[in-house]
């Protein structure tokens, strides 16, 4: 199922975690990143049109001013991601030049999405990066958004991003293979469930944890931003991003994932 998806999108969003572009030791994760390009490059070549929601601002941050780690004021942790953004941007630059690719870069909060102004906007330079071969990389603007004007998680953020770009598919990659019955972490018999079709019955199923090391997230803004694109008929995948060449894994069966396909 998910090669058939994969293969029958052209307009696909990708979402990956800060779990899957830190290492343990929370520096950003360069050969993971040079090689996640090189297989969008691929994608591309075969008439795919991509755009990413990166995460990583906060870890980035972090290995770059290590001394700040402790400090959990606001005022830090944006000024934090305003130093992260640019090396997880420039990390990127580097990967994606190392497969003939220019990146671009928009920076959203809610706000963003709630104005026609600005949503008209964000679509027109998204196609215009897109038809250009650019490949955009969405991030939130941590250094400005905060509390209520705050998305807050990159699950969400990628969702609303591909319901204003029509995407096709949205592919979150995420330090966990996908849905399971129970927390794989803490439970070795856990089920991945491939496909869910029902929202509400997989709530009641599942056992829902706490978010993890470095990401925003946990399953449950997974959740929520498999049904918000549901609504726009848009299906979603989860995947371990960690393993080796994600992308065609995917594209090849050779990996799973759990797929919503909410009706
Ligand atoms: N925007 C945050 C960052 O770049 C990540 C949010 C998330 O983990 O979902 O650090």
């Amino acid at each position: 199922m998910i090669p058939t998806l994969i293969n029958d999108s052209r307009k696909i969003v990708i979402k990956i975690g800060s779990n899957t572009l830190a290492k343990e030791d929370g520096t950003i994760n360069r050969d993971f990143m040079s090689g996640f390009a090189a297989q969008c490059a691929g994608l591309i070549k075969k008439g795919k049109q991509i755009v990413l929601v990166s995460s990583g601002a906060q870890v980035a941050g972090l290995s770059t001013l290590d001394r700040w780690v402790r400090k959990r004021d606001i005022h830090y942790r944006q000024a934090l991601c305003a130093i992260g953004q640019v090396e997880l941007m420039n990390s990127w630059r580097t990967a994606f030049s190392e497969s003939n690719l220019r990146i671009g870069q928009l920076l959203l909060t809610k706000d963003d999405f709630l104005d026609g102004h600005r949503t008209l906007n964000i679509r027109n330079t998204l196609f215009t990066l897109v038809d250009e071969g650019v490949v955009p990389i969405i991030n939130e603007n941590d250094s400005v958004a905060f509390d209520e004007i705050r998305i807050g998680d990159n699950d969400n953020l990628s969702a609303l991003t591909a319901i204003l770009w029509d995407a096709d598919l949205l592919i979150l990659f995420s330090d966990v293979d996908g849905v399971f019955d129970k927390n794989p972490k803490e439970f070795r018999d856990a089920k991945l469930i491939e496909k869910v079709t029902d929202m509400s019955e997989l709530r009641n199923s599942i056992s829902i944890g706490t978010a993890n090391a470095f990401g925003s997230g946990g399953i449950n803004t997974k959740l929520e931003a498999g049904e918000k694109v549901a609504a726009y008929g848009i299906p979603m995948i989860l995947a371990n991003g960690a393993h080796q060449d994600v992308l065609e894994a995917l594209a090849n069966g050779s990996q799973s994932g759990t797929v919503f396909l909410l009706s």
